[in-house]
């Protein structure tokens, strides 16, 4: 079994879906908006290795997410989900103009990641530094997805007691930076995910949800250990944060 933390599988067709998915594995699938909310809840009753996470992307925070962010409110008070998520902060250039309504919609989903004791899926680009005030400001759990930063940066997130996920850009020759976290931080400090359909493997088209078969042997050439221990530790590090077993 390996645990997938971070997929978008509401935007795969029923038809993919079901070819691609591996009765042995979990998936941990991410909301973006209310849109797909709905659905999410709905594949997680149908499946029972697809757990669901809901929040509000950062890409999706328009003039409506104050309304959006009450109908999240109101989705956590009336269904059991395993995280929230994919919420953070994106400052790239299409992004910026929604920099003060990105930051005000993190730190209310921040606050319902505590108040409902759930961990969340974080995405950040070019925000290090406002996610990590905030994270200071409300110590939850969970995973900063894809990490691609400094090694300096990714050691203040882990000493907030975060870990992060690592997919198929790792499995990429020339993602030097990508190696250099799992190398520098090890086995103790990642978790996979293949963030599907958005992450295609070097010299492929289209992802699969497989693909993070080949993540694990990329992650253990790099750490110098066997697949099996791979799968084993970033295992217990997404139950330990997602607890997916517990239920
Ligand atoms: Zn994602």
């Amino acid at each position: 079994m390996v645990i997938d933390t971070h997929c978008h599988l509401d935007v795969l067709s029923g038809q993919v879906l079901n070819d691609q998915l591996n009765p042995a594995d979990l998936y941990l699938t991410m909301g973006t908006h209310a849109e797909d909310w709905p659905t999410l809840i709905q594949l997680c009753r149908k499946y029972p290795n697809i757990y669901a996470a809901i929040g509000l992307h950062p890409w999706y925070v328009s003039g409506e997410y104050g309304n959006e962010l009450e109908i999240l409110q109101d989705f956590l008070t009336k269904y059991k989900v395993t995280a929230i998520g994919e919420i953070g902060l994106d400052f790239a250039p299409d992004y910026v103009d929604l920099r003060n309504h990105q930051l005000d919609a993190f730190e209310c989903q921040l606050r319902f990641a505590l108040e409902y004791s759930l961990p969340v899926s974080l995405h950040v680009y070019k925000a290090h530094n406002e996610m990590i005030a905030l994270l200071k400001q409300y110590p939850v759990k969970g995973v900063v997805h894809s990490l691609g930063s400094s090694v300096q940066i990714a050691r203040e997130y882990l000493n907030l007691g975060l870990k992060f996920g690592v997919n198929a850009v790792v499995v990429k020759e020339n993602a030097r930076r990508y190696h250099e976290l799992v190398k520098t931080y090890g086995l103790e400090s990642i978790v996979l995910e293949t963030d599907s359909p958005n992450i295609t493997l070097p010299g492929k088209m289209v992802s699969d949800l497989a693909d993070i078969y080949v993540v694990v042997e990329a992650v253990s050439r790099i750490t110098g250990t066997t697949p099996e221990e791979v799968v084993k530790l970033t295992n217990a590090n997404a139950n330990q944060i997602f607890h997916f077993l517990e239920e």
